[in-house]
């Protein structure tokens, strides 16, 4: 497996002075975040923009190259395949749009900048990854791997907790949604105020790549032929069979049993049986077949080939 690499594109002079000031800084922050030093020689993947004077350019490229370097070890992604993209650090909404990643500099209450940089980054990246090297999926593996990858590896480390941990404690109180309906894009967004939606989607992805690992994903994946207008229903089988080893409700149950068979944790299901679930507003209308926000009652004009997004 190749060490992620990043690499500054610095209006198209490489070679000057600011540029290698740059990249010492670069080292120093990867220092910082106690890795060694990986400054670019033979791959440059990314360019970085952080339109907010309070991010350091080099500090979000020690953050990207660790991320690259977590993210392609968990998926088994050559990172070598990656073509390269660009970073956008500014306000407003996290996503990614065909080879642009943009990510909100200000964090969310109770975490520090570069672990929510980090925690973004993380999700967006994962996204892109999963649809350059596999393919875009269900809406639940879209956004399951990229918050199992993103959200729940970096809010495990930093508050103990793991989506698995939350999942088991909202099995115990009787409190899990079905799966099923979040195989639509647009009844997944809709809901997703609600926080069982990314903890269950997250759960059950990085259940299926801890017990399956990510070829049988990729394999999926790869097999999957998107809904069409035509041809509007998300058809998991006979692939889910083939490539997962069990039908969809077959692996749901596995996920249910693969929870009940860890600890419960007292202070989770404290925590989650005070918690009103289920009668969160419900967000926005997104599109079934690109995921993208819809602004109006109108038809998405996207092609049915669109790629995936948010
Ligand atoms: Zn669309
Ligand atoms: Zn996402």
């Amino acid at each position: 497996m190749t060490r992620g690499r990043v690499g500054l594109r610095i209006d198209g002079d490489e070679g000057s002075p600011w540029a290698r000031n740059l990249l010492l800084d670069v080292g120093r922050a990867l220092a910082r975040r106690k890795r060694g030093l990986n400054v670019p020689d033979d791959h440059a993947w990314l360019q970085i923009e952080c339109r907010r004077g309070e991010v350091e350019v080099a500090t979000m490229a020690a953050i990207a190259d660790d991320a690259m370097h977590v993210l392609t070890k968990a998926l088994e992604i050559e990172v070598s395949q990656v073509r390269p993209c660009r970073v956008i650090v500014d306000e407003g909404p996290s996503s990614v749009v065909d080879r642009v990643i943009r990510i909100s500099s200000q964090p969310r209450a109770g975490y520090r900048r570069d672990d929510w940089l980090e925690l973004l980054f993380s999700h967006e990246l994962t996204h892109l990854l999963v649809r350059d090297a596999w393919g875009v999926g269900p809406v639940l593996w879209w956004e399951g791997l990229a918050v199992h990858l993103g959200d729940d590896r970096i809010r495990t480390r930093l508050f103990g907790h793991s989506y698995h941990a939350y999942c088991r404690a909202l099995d115990h109180l009787g409190g899990l949604l079905p799966l099923e309906p979040l195989l639509r894009a647009s009844t997944f967004y809709r809901r997703r105020a609600d926080l069982r939606v990314d903890l269950q989607a997250g759960s059950f992805c990085g259940f299926l790549l801890e017990t399956l690992g990510p070829q049988c994903l990729r394999a999926f994946l790869t097999d999957y032929r998107r809904p069409t207008r035509a041809e509007p229903g998300v058809r998991l089988d006979p692939i889910t069979k083939q490539h997962l080893g069990d039908d969809f409700v077959g692996l749901c149950e596995g996920w249910v049993r693969f929870l009940r068979a860890l600890p419960c944790e007292p202070v989770l299901v404290d925590r989650l049986r005070t918690r009103t679930l289920g009668l969160e507003c419900d967000r926005s209308e997104h599109c079934d077949f690109c995921f993208a926000p819809r602004s109006s009652d109108r038809e998405c004009p996207c092609p049915d080939d669109a790629t995936g997004r948010t």
